[in-house]
């Protein structure tokens, strides 16, 4: 079977600031932003400066980055005081897990009671 390749995506040009997206935080590892179509009144992505395609391409070496996607979002929590109320965190693989863009991200979302963590089947 071959494998599959994965190019940059638009997610890089948001880290880079080639193109506009409302960023909420940045630093050397991570840059958050508010998703364009969001699900819930607070929708923020946090993501890897790093390009990474999948959680299927983690590696050892890259702990300490996906690290601060939790230490970030417990940031942006606070900074949107959503903190104490509470709010989910969530990372899809691939088709299953519904992965549209093909650069690791945490979606943060909260604001309101988000209700079941899946769809009943
Ligand atoms: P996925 O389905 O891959 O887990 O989530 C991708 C997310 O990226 C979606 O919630 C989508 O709305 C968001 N998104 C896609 N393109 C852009 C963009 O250009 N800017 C921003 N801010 N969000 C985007």
């Amino acid at each position: 079977m071959t494998e599959k390749t994965y190019q940059e995506t638009i997610f890089s040009k948001i880290i880079r600031k080639e193109i506009p997206a409302d960023i909420v935080y940045q630093d050397e590892l991570v840059t958050a932003f508010r998703d364009i179509s969001p699900q819930a009144k607070t929708h923020i992505l946090i993501i890897p400066n790093k390009f990474i395609p999948t959680v299927n391409h983690v590696t050892a070496e890259d702990e300490q980055t996906l690290g601060r996607l939790f230490t970030a979002a417990a940031k942006i929590a606070q900074a949107e005081g959503i903190a104490e109320n509470g709010y989910r965190l969530i990372v899809n693989c691939n088709q299953h897990g519904g992965q549209e863009v093909f650069h690791i991200h945490m979606h943060l979302v909260g604001g309101e009671p988000l209700g079941a963590m899946l769809e009943k089947k």
